[in-house]
């Protein structure tokens, strides 16, 4: 059993175990290699949030592939700011090609939203959404990813990636702060 972890002034506790993340990322890696068998599609990671999603669905999708992140921000605490800024460009080329972008979770939605079409102006093959998390209900902009790990409520979560404050990061599970869903 897992126990709760203090962050900053908040306490999360457990929700999704490292084990049930693995499973499903595993799931996800295995229909893409599917889906983009002898294309070699470019993955581009949403940092800081899907560092640990990329490096885990990169190594579950054993197909020809190439990796770049970009680095995009709209959120401060726990509620998103609403604005959406580039901090770090895309510096590879990616007219013609098929890309896949990585995120962490989609919550209002208008990160990709605003991100999308600044990527549809360079003419891709085809763009295609990854995310281990969404919140279908907190959108703000309709949006779906292609492939989804888990569906959630609409509650804070952190760990695997996705911080409070910057802290959790790090941590290999995912917790709440709404009551704890693990045995
Ligand atoms: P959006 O609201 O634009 O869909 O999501 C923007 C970003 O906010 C996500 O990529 C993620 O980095 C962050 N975010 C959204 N919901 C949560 C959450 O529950 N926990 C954490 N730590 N970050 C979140
Ligand atoms: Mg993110
Ligand atoms: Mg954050």
């Amino acid at each position: 059993m897992l126990d709760s972890v203090q962050l900053h002034d908040l306490t999360f506790t457990p929700y999704l175990s490292a084990r049930q993340i693995q499973e499903r990322v595993q799931e996800l890696g295995r229909q893409i290699a599917e889906d983009y068998a002898g294309k070699r599609p470019l993955f581009i990671g949403i940092l800081n949030g899907a560092f640990l999603f990329m490096a885990d669905l990169a190594r579950a999708c054993p197909i020809e592939a190439d990796f770049a992140f970009v680095r995009l921000s709209s959120y401060e605490g726990t509620s998103s700011t609403g604005s959406v800024k580039t901090m770090i460009g895309l510096r590879e080329p990616v007219e013609g090609r098929h890309l896949i972008l990585v995120e962490d979770i989609i919550d209002t939605g208008q990160t990709l939203h605003a991100f999308l079409p600044e990527l549809a102006r360079q003419k891709p093959a085809s763009v295609k959404v990854a995310a281990l998390l969404s919140k279908p209900q907190a959108r703000k902009v309709a949006f779906e990813a292609e492939y989804t790990g888990f569906e959630i409520p609409n509650e804070f979560v952190v760990g695997y990636g996705l911080d409070y404050n910057e802290l959790g990061r790090n941590l290999p599970d995912i917790y709440s702060l709404a009551a704890s869903t693990l045995p």
